[in-house]
């Protein structure tokens, strides 16, 4: 039997951390958890709202290993939306990852006499800090509507994220993103009797935001994202740029300046892109979601459609007239381009596609950031890779990344807090953890 058929997920992460060794051990760990997902003892859940620890929001996918009708008592009660790691046999510094359910994962959080611990094949290798239920989820709108479900916040309180359209019109397999479940998400949900809303009342977004406001004491929160679906024909009457553009608005003339403002969006026209800066957004973040030219239109076949790859990724660079090329900062999902049927066989070959378009975009001054691909089970990407990418890509990209954002002279984008290992807070990859720590200037 070959070693590889015998190798533990241990000897796996323990291999590539001493063949990696200028790769923060956190970081590659966090990519780990982050394509497998953790199992949780049910002594380790929350209690929802009614408790001290604040639960998983869905803020937009489900970053879920299973559906939602299989995660036995997960599904009732919430694990924690994030788990900030320490200290075990790796020495980690404080590591905060986004938490993606799976209860057949090697990673499981247990809770022994109140203290928590993640154990990797049984032996324990981190202690686990939960984030504290914020003040401002305890309190509701007028309507009832919980703060968790208008204005959730992830990355440990430092992002509200605002998912005001909670469908992508994108719809079926020759149009929705193949790695994607937001409309799935949402039927599940819906399914399951939980509060989802379709499209967030403008209303309800701002009175969200004012509890936020008021009670976020730490001032913890320090910016927001706009984002949902794409709009390709009208949400409300409203094409894609006025309807997200309603909210930009209306939250910049009654919170001016109180966050750092981001928009997800499709790549749109200039004078859309415009608007979005005129009316206080400050980030924009036009998603090229994976770089080679064959797999985007498999991958995206709706991207490709309805605007196309070059075009794609010439509005990008009109973006950076408008906001200036340090403030536009598409993501991609990390992972996707190794996925069966379509992608690369060989990491090798992987990498040097996704750092080709990095260095497209950063030897223009964009500096590209990315989300580790969860392979939710109900995309078609995920059912056929359940286990995702391998574990050697997702660290040589962090290599990757950090090489050529040196190599350009770039810094860490902004709207992300603090880079490196022990101070990054960016939850759903590494990227953060992975660049060289900041000096943190007093105020
Ligand atoms: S554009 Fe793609 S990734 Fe974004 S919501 Fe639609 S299907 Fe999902």
């Amino acid at each position: 039997m070959s070693k590889a058929a015998t190798a533990t997920r241990t000897d796996l992460v323990e291999d590539l951390m001493a063949r990696f060794p200028h790769i923060p051990r956190e970081a590659a760990l966090k990519e780990d958890l982050l394509r497998t997902g953790f199992a949780f003892d049910e002594s380790a859940l929350t209690d929802n709202l009614d408790g001290e620890i604040k639960p998983k929001s869905y803020f937009i996918f489900s970053f879920d290993q299973k559906p939602l009708a299989e995660l036995g008592e997960a599904a009732k009660r919430r694990p924690p939306e994030e788990v900030a790691l320490t200290g075990g046999p790796y020495g980690l510094r404080r590591t905060i990852v986004s938490v993606r359910v799976n209860p057949a994962s090697p990673y499981r959080v247990t809770d022994a006499d109140g203290k928590l611990t993640l154990s990797l094949e049984g032996r324990e290798i981190a202690e686990v800090g939960l984030p504290p239920m914020p003040e401002y989820y305890r309190h509701t709108l007028a309507n009832g509507k919980t703060v968790m479900e208008t204005a959730p916040t992830i990355q440990w309180g430092y992002l509200i994220y605002l998912t005001v359209l909670r469908l992508c019109q994108y719809f079926g397999a020759h149009e929705e993103c193949g790695f994607c479940d937001i409309n799935h998400n949402w039927r599940q949900h819906k399914r399951e009797g939980r509060p989802y809303t379709g499209v967030k009342p403008v209303e309800d977004v701002l009175e969200a935001l004012t509890i936020i406001d008021r009670y976020d004491d730490a001032k913890a929160s320090k910016a927001y994202t706009l984002t949902g679906g794409s709009v390709t024909s009208t949400v409300d009457g409203l094409a894609e740029a006025d309807f997200y553009g309603r909210y930009a608005q209306a939250i910049e003339e009654r919170f001016p300046k109180r966050w750092i403002g981001k928009v997800v969006a499709q790549a749109l026209p200039r004078e859309d892109v415009q608007r979005y800066k005129d009316y206080g957004i400050t980030i924009y973040h036009p998603n090229y979601e994976v770089w080679d030219k064959r797999l985007f239109s498999l991958i995206s076949p709706g991207k490709q459609r309805y605007v196309g790859r070059e075009e794609w990724h010439r509005r990008i660079f009109d973006a950076a007239e408008v906001f200036g090329a340090r403030y536009v900062i598409p993501n991609f999902v990390a992972g996707v381009e190794m996925a069966k049927p379509f992608g690369f066989e060989s990491v090798d070959e992987a990498i040097a596609s996704t750092t080709e378009g990095l260095d497209y975009f950063m030897s223009r001054g964009i500096t590209p950031r990315f989300t580790t691909w969860c392979p939710e089970p109900t995309t078609p990407l995920g059912r056929d890779n359940p286990d995702g990418a391998p574990l050697e890509y997702h660290i040589r990209l962090l290599e990757a990344y950090r090489d050529t954002v040196e190599k350009h002279g770039l810094k860490p984008p902004p709207g992300y807090g603090v880079a490196g290992a022990g101070n990054a807070v960016f939850s759903v990859s590494s990227f953060m953890d992975a660049l060289p720590a900041e000096e943190v200037v007093p105020a």
